[in-house]
């Protein structure tokens, strides 16, 4: 593992929200990261966090190290001891504010979509794409910043990326078809009136579904220098569900490889991925990236979207497609895989490469 004399001093924009309370909880104790402020809106005027925010994770407390920070508003000016800011703002905010503290000199790790499909900006889940983490050094050229944006996925793309990337690489993908049952913490807090989705599921979150087939072909693409970012030649179709779930994304997922294989070798090509993380023993990284379940009614979302603490992708069913060439089904967890736990191991990677 990387030595880091002493701690970086990081901070969380958004610190009230659901991404922005599974920061603060995955950063305590963290061995690489000090967190040393928080910030949201300007409503909170530097209150203390523990008096403005109700902590909603389920098993865990406010901790008391967050609960005595004062909620200062989201500018470089007002977090100036601080190297690196984890960014869970809406998107209608954050691009602007993001901007700032890149320009500012700050490493930003952000979870809105705003930059995500930029051409100069790096969207990384590291077990797929720790190389393009190097787009980083053309973008400050480029934008004349000391500081950088990076981003993570959104919260469906990812776990479906992290099991279709070793089949990439060992039998190459054409197509993929997925249909998402999105648990309601993805559409943040409070999110939905309790109203509308409890005993319901809904076909239909805005925008989602552009985002997965663009994103997923981003990630699976390549980044060379002097050449920038090239998509994947993948077809993906996406249909994506909110379901009356909590934390947790269940996809469907059907693809067409471009060579054969039998479902032996395929599950033993998920078994068998070691990729950057995992080889580098980043702090945040599963043991294993992807889980296969061999059970016929696996993965779950309530039993299995805490497999590796939340940032292993669970995946089972796999059969033979009678259109494509298999199906299978995957599960992450959204707000720790898909956001919060996402950006701290991108803060990771960058950190174990120097480039933050
Ligand atoms: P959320 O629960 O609505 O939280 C939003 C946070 O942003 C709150 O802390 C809020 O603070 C702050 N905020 C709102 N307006 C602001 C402003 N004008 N200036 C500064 N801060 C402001 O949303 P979330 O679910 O945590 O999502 C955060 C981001 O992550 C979004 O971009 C979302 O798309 C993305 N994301 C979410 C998930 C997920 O599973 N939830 C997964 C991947 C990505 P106040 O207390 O001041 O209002």
């Amino acid at each position: 593992m990387t030595h880091i004399p002493s701690r970086i001093p990081v901070a969380v924009l958004g610190a009230t929200g659901m991404v922005g309370q599974r920061f603060i909880e995955l950063l305590q104790e963290h061995p690489w990261f000090e967190l040393v402020a928080l910030a949201a809106s300007e409503q909170h005027g530097g209150r203390s966090y523990a008096e403005v925010t109700r902590w909603r994770l389920p098993g865990s407390e406010m901790p008391a190290s967050a609960a005595a920070l004062p909620v200062v508003t989201c500018r470089p000016k007002a977090l100036p001891a601080v190297k690196i800011v984890f960014s869970a703002l809406p998107a209608e905010v954050a691009g602007e504010i993001e901007a700032d503290f890149a320009r500012a000199g700050t490493a930003v790790f952000s979870n809105a979509k705003n930059y995500r499909m930029a051409a100069d900006v790096p969207l990384i889940v590291p077990e797929v794409n720790a190389d393009h983490a190097a787009a980083i050094v053309q973008q400050r050229k480029l934008r004349n910043w000391s500081g950088c944006i990076v981003t993570n996925a959104n919260c469906s793309a990812t776990p479906l990326v992290m099991a279709l990337k070793p089949l990439q690489e060992a039998f190459g993908v054409r197509k993929v078809l997925v249909t998402t049952l999105q648990a309601i913490s993805g559409a943040g807090y409070p999110g939905l009136p309790s109203y509308d989705i409890l005993d319901n599921a809904i076909p239909y979150i805005g925008g989602e579904e552009e985002k997965v087939e663009h994103e997923t072909c981003k990630m699976l693409g390549t980044w060379e220098e002097g050449q920038g970012f090239t998509d994947a030649p993948i077809l993906v179709s996406a249909q994506c569900n909110r379901v009356a779930t909590r934390e947790g994304h269940l996809e469907c997922a059907s693809i067409e490889l471009a060579g054969d294989a039998s479902p032996e070798e395929i599950i033993a090509t998920w078994e068998g991925f070691t990729p950057e993380p995992q080889r580098l023993n980043l702090p945040s990284a599963p043991e294993h990236a992807l889980v296969y379940r061999r059970e016929p009614d696996r993965p779950q979302t309530l039993r299995d979207r805490d497999a590796g603490h939340g940032m292993a992708v669970t995946i089972g069913r796999l059969r033979r497609c009678p259109i494509l060439s298999y199906k299978f089904v995957l599960l992450g967890h959204n707000t720790i895989r898909g956001a919060a736990g996402g950006s701290i191991l991108n803060a990771e990677l960058c950190v174990s490469k120097g480039l933050v």
